[in-house]
């Protein structure tokens, strides 16, 4: 389902495609790193549902980049290298790791739905990591890990645990790219904690409060360790002062789709306002200081 928007990378063949976002590889030459460019697309449930937003490449491409070189400067590792231009930037390839780690500061979101004795919107004095298996037919079902077989347990994502029981399980060794052991498992926690420590700090500078996000990591052909794939407004849940009616991010899209409707031109000028604003919150980040 090839669908290029962009400017295609002179020499280059894609090497993967997502639902707004390519991997583009040299044809030729040594192929460790690569181009990743954003596509001018908002989505929702999976690629169900699906805006074109001209514009919103250009803002996500400044943000992922900001973040990414913060990350880097704050000595951890992510696959980012620099920008190359408006929608497209130099990365490591790498080994993506199946797994969707959400880290939370507040309860929100699908938590809720697991958790539903939880108080919307309370703060957790340390943020709170979950993992979810990327698997579309499963809908990225919650991963809990079974000490007494060293493997994860899968779950409904909307449910809590008990109520369904399990959908499956991750058999240990089945994908060399899933964590076999507990000292996997935690590396990926810290790795993730640590970058949202330093996200949240950055946005608490501008006045966001950054509810919680979404990263995905991979390893290098030496298992080294980095973050991956892309933090924007689509992979972090941002409220203006702490306030969820302030928020300025993707939920707005998703809110809209709940209701089974398009966004009107209106809401469609809303939501880019929200990535551009995003994208100048994040441009200031080296300029602070940070
Ligand atoms: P939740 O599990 O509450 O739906 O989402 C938790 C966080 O992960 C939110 O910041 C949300 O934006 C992010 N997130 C969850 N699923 C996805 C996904 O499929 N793509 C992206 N980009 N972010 C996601």
């Amino acid at each position: 389902m090839t669908q290029i928007v962009g400017r295609v990378p002179r020499g280059h063949v894609v090497r993967a495609e997502g639902k707004t976002k390519i991997i583009w590889v040299r044809i030729r030459k040594r192929k460790k790193r690569g181009l990743a460019q954003n596509k001018p697309f908002v989505t929702a449930g999976d690629g169900k549902h699906r805006e074109f937003v001209p514009g919103k490449e250009i803002a996500v491409t400044e943000t992922t980049c900001n973040i990414f070189r913060l990350l880097n400067r704050s000595g951890i590792p992510t696959h980012y290298h620099k920008k190359i231009n408006a929608d497209t930037y130099l990365i490591s390839l790498l080994d993506m790791i199946p797994i969707e780690i959400v880290v939370r500061r507040k309860a929100f979101g699908s938590y809720l739905k697991r958790n539903s004795h939880e108080a919307e919107g309370t703060t957790f004095a340390q943020p709170l990591v979950e993992f979810f298996y990327k698997n579309d037919t499963m809908s990225d079902p919650m991963m809990i890990w079974q000490p007494e077989h060293q493997c994860f347990r899968l779950y409904h994502p909307h449910e809590p645990p008990e109520e369904r029981g399990a959908i499956g399980d991750l058999k240990a060794g089945l994908d060399p790219l899933i964590p076999r052991n507990e000292a996997e498992i935690e590396r990926l926690e810290v790795i993730a904690i640590e970058a949202f420590l330093v996200l949240e700090e950055a946005f608490k500078h501008v006045g966001i409060t950054l509810v919680d996000f979404k990263i995905e990591c991979g390893y290098d052909q030496d298992r080294r360790l980095y973050i991956g794939d892309q933090i924007d407004g689509d992979s972090c849940r941002l409220w203006m002062g702490g306030d969820k009616s302030k928020a300025v991010d993707k939920d707005r899209y998703r809110n809209i789709v709940k209701q089974g409707r398009v966004p009107t031109p209106e809401e469609r000028a809303l939501i880019i306002g929200d990535y551009q604003r995003i994208a100048t919150m994040a441009s200031s980040f080296g300029l602070m200081g940070l």
